[in-house]
């Protein structure tokens, strides 16, 4: 399926190129300063590490991991790359603190997109277009920094959810497949049951934040509950299941089972009438053999008569 939100580097899915750190501040280096390894975002989490390489957990992004409204991504971006987005963005503010950076809405959603290590960037309130350049990675005479792009969302959602899979989850309807069996949990996050690997769930909305992890109100076929966005599972357009992963009963399901007893009384009711029927013939025969009989004693009333007069 198509991505819906897509973000650009010089026409390239940002999603290809090399991640340097994650939300939480993990990064793979030979020292703590460097060099680095540098996988792609969807294999950053389960990546072998060439040799003499390590993992280090306490990048620069650490101080957010506490932070619902921060998850950046650090990608290794040369200078001069222009970014671009296939969707409308609306530019809400600007500074220059810890490298320049601009908030963009997304135009109709609650989204906020922030673009951090950049320069040539758009004024404030400016409205730029799907497909026009919006700013482009600024160099170390800029930033200080050695050149990235470091890209967040500033209200809660993952970016991580938008780069890899075009969308946040919040309130897109979307349904969900497990790629594990994961823990579904009430609303005081207590475990309360499993979701099976590849059941799929559709996204009520968004919960809230616990233990680094953002909670959906999600249903399954079978039950309403609370799940955590991980890399255990993704947006798909499976159709929903129980939580051990088989059909729901539906109400194309219920509509036919009920047409099917609905035959079933039908045939009985069916075979009733014609036994009504068959008593009601029974009756009428009954009724004429009853008329028949009254006739006869008319008669014979009349005959005791006549016999009487003749008596007297
Ligand atoms: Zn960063």
């Amino acid at each position: 399926m198509a991505k819906k939100y897509v973000v650009y580097i010089d026409g390239k899915d940002l999603a290809t190129f090399p991640v340097v750190q994650t939300e939480s501040g993990v990064y793979y280096g030979k020292t703590a300063s460097g060099p680095y390894y540098k996988p792609l975002l969807k294999d950053f989490d389960d990546a072998t590490l060439p040799t003499g390489y390590k993992k280090y957990t306490r990048g620069s992004h650490y101080e957010h991991r506490n932070n619902p409204k921060r998850n950046p991504i650090d990608f290794s971006i040369i200078s001069g790359k222009v970014i671009t987005t296939n969707f409308d963005i609306k530019v809400i503010s600007y500074a220059t603190s810890r490298g320049p950076w601009i908030k963009c809405n997304i135009i109709g959603t609650p989204y906020m997109v922030a673009f951090v290590h950049i320069y040539r960037q758009p004024k404030i309130g400016a409205t730029i277009k799907a497909g026009s350049p919006i700013c482009t990675i600024a160099p170390k005479s800029v930033t200080g920094l050695a050149t990235h792009l470091h890209i967040d969302e500033w209200t809660g959602f993952s970016i991580r959810k938008l780069i890899l899979d075009g969308d946040f989850m919040l309130n897109t309807g979307k349904n969900v497949e497990m790629l594990e069996t994961m823990n579904v949990r009430n609303s005081s996050f207590k475990i309360i049951g499993t979701a099976r690997k590849s059941s799929v769930c559709s996204v009520r909305s968004y919960y809230k934040k616990n233990n680094g992890f953002d909670y959906y109100k999600v249903a399954f076929g079978d039950r309403e509950c609370y799940l955590a966005d991980t890399n255990f599972n993704k947006v798909t357009t499976k159709p929903v299941t129980n939580l051990d992963g088989s059909k729901p009963d539906t109400c194309e399901d219920k509509v036919i089972e009920l047409g099917k007893e609905i035959e079933a009384l039908e045939s009985i009711v069916g075979t009733q009438k014609i036994k009504i029927a068959q008593w009601e013939s029974q009756v009428l025969g009954m009724d004429a053999e009853n008329e028949k009989l009254r006739k006869y004693e008319e008669y014979y009333l009349d005959l005791g008569k006549v016999l009487e007069v003749k008596k007297v």
